[in-house]
């Protein structure tokens, strides 16, 4: 009998476990493979580097805390491979044509995460981060036990019972709490029927994606203008074209991983399900990307994924609860799947501090803090899939994406989250209502307001949430890390200009960025 188990050993249920053990639980840890094993989702943001560090310090954690930065990453685990993000590139294409910045440089955009490559985000390569998290979580104690087959689950006499096999023989494993982290369509939304619900506003795309070797820098072809806050391929690097979009994360170890995400009209199509046939279908459609792939070899075979859009219903579990990932997922478009589930590791770790677990009234009110995440996610990202066509329109469109993830980042390292309540400020007073306001007319072509009105009401929503500087004179296709707007917005942070300075000195900014401006 354990107290609590916890179903898939990836990087959000290992940590799971991770975390319950250091409070003294005892916990097993299931996992239907076996590591190190293939992954996707590898691009993490500010924000989920802030989750991963915090809750690495809150419950010591040292092993995992250097995966928060690039440069810590380096020196405390060079043999985990890793990419190098310093924020992200997009470079919208047409279909046919070499691929051109435009004459104000508008089919680009270069959004900066970071000030430094030391302190810089990261891609993780997921075959190492995973074995390594669930490595760790048996060196804490947690029992674990792979290639399990789990059929399903009951409740005897108010313990739990999951009953299935291990390599051939029967199994059954007792614990008072269960954690599903076994992902999306996992195990108990399958075991509780599997119905799924649509996410508003968000087209559910195919997605069809390798590691590869041999895939050319994009600069070596496209030479960075002078000013470019960051080298475009240390980056999420994001191909946007009609119908979809492409991401290419470069891995230190000589992998790269690309993949697409597109409509089912596009899918179709392309006939994306054949695999690497599809994919060269969609290539010989963009030119100068098939260039950047000419060399390019996949190294394992293709994945196809007919539907990415997943949303389980809200469930009322007594003693069960489950992390983001396993309650619904939208597109990686802006990589949002790790700052969703770090938060909901965030919150289950407090429920398990406070002994708060047993309380039906604070597990449900987890499940609907997961689900009105994810439907923020989804209002966010259906707002810019509506427009991979229109490269001004998604670019203003993804202000309000930066201008929410840097605020939210910014109010937490202040220690005053509550400036910041909801992913992507969904319960924020103004910003909230305004976005939602927003991208519900993005999601209805045409925007019945002119392109500038739009970006003009984009702005203002933006204008009490703005530590970037999102719309200054001058910034259009090159967004860097200026601390400036910061120590303007302090007041709206409810923060002093040495509290900013204290900020940016413990992020790890160079000094000449950490002081206000004169
Ligand atoms: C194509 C794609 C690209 C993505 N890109 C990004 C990105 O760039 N950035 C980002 O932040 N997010 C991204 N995501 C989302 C990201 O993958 C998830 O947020 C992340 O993987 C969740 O991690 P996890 O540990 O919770 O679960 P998962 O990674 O989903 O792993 C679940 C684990 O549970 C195990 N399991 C499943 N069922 C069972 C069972 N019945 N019994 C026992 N074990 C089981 C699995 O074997 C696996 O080990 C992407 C998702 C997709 C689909």
């Amino acid at each position: 009998m354990y107290d609590i188990a916890v179903v898939g050993s990836a990087f959000g249920g290992s940590l799971m476990a991770m975390i319950a053990r250091r409070l003294g639980r005892s916990v097993l840890l299931l996992e239907r493979g076996r590591h190190p094993r293939f992954a996707i989702g590898e691009s993490s943001t500010p924000l989920s580097n802030l989750l991963l560090e915090s809750l690495a310090r809150r419950f010591d954690l040292p092993a995992i805390a250097p995966l928060a930065k690039w440069g810590t990453w380096q020196q405390r685990h060079p043999g985990i491979a890793a990419g190098l993000k310093r924020g992200f590139t997009f470079l919208h294409h047409r279909f046919g044509d070499s691929f051109s910045p435009g004459p104000a440089g508008e089919r680009e955009l270069l959004v900066a995460a970071s000030p430094t490559d030391t302190i810089a985000d990261t891609h993780w390569y997921r075959p190492d981060v995973d074995h390594l998290f669930q490595r760790e979580a048996v060196a804490l104690g947690v029992e674990y036990r792979d290639e399990v087959i789990l059929e399903g689950w009951k409740e005897v006499g108010g313990d739990l019972v999951l009953r299935g096999s291990r390599h051939g023989r029967a199994a059954e494993y007792r614990a008072r709490f269960l954690i599903d982290a076994s992902g999306p369509r996992g195990f108990l939304h399958t075991t509780q029927g599997g119905a799924e619900e649509e996410i508003p506003g968000v087209t559910p795309n195919e997605a069809l994606y390798s590691h590869f070797t041999g895939v050319g820098r994009w600069e070596d072809r496209h030479p960075p203008e002078s000013g470019a806050p960051f080298p475009a391929d240390d980056a999420a690097l994001h191909h946007v074209f009609p119908g979809g979009w492409m991401w290419v994360l470069r891995f230190n170890h000589g992998i790269t991983s690309a993949g697409v995400s597109v409509t089912p009209e596009l899918a179709a199509e392309l006939n994306l399900a054949e695999g690497e046939p599809g994919w060269r279908r969609l290539l010989d459609r963009l030119p100068s990307v098939r260039e950047q792939f000419q060399h390019a070899t996949a190294r394992i075979p293709f994945r196809h994924l007919p539907r990415m859009a997943f949303r389980s219903p809200p469930m009322r579990m007594p003693r069960c609860a489950r992390l983001p990932s396993a309650v619904g997922f939208v597109d990686p478009l802006l990589s949002t799947g790790f700052a969703l589930n770090l938060l909901g590791i965030d919150r289950l770790a407090t429920l398990l501090q406070s002994e708060d677990l047993q309380s039906a009234e604070a597990l449900w009110d987890h499940e609907l803090a997961t689900q009105n995440d994810l439907l923020a996610a989804g209002r966010m990202i259906g707002g810019l899939q509506a427009h991979f066509n229109r490269p001004a329109v998604f670019s203003n469109l993804l202000m309000l994406y930066f201008a929410a993830a840097s605020f939210s980042e910014t109010a937490r390292r202040l220690n005053r989250p509550h400036l910041a309540p909801g992913f992507l400020l969904h319960g924020h007073s103004t910003f909230g209502p305004e976005s939602v306001g927003l991208l519900g007319k993005a999601v209805q072509w045409p925007l019945q307001v002119s392109s500038a009105e739009f970006r003009e009401r984009i702005r203002r929503a933006v204008a009490p949430v703005d530590v970037g500087g999102w719309f200054d004179p001058g910034r259009t296709r090159w967004h860097p890390v200026e601390t400036a707007p910061l120590f303007r917005a302090a007041s709206g942070l409810e923060s002093t200009s040495a509290e900013i300075e204290a900020l940016l000195r413990g992020a790890g900014f160079p000094e000449e960025q950490c002081h206000p401006p004169r």
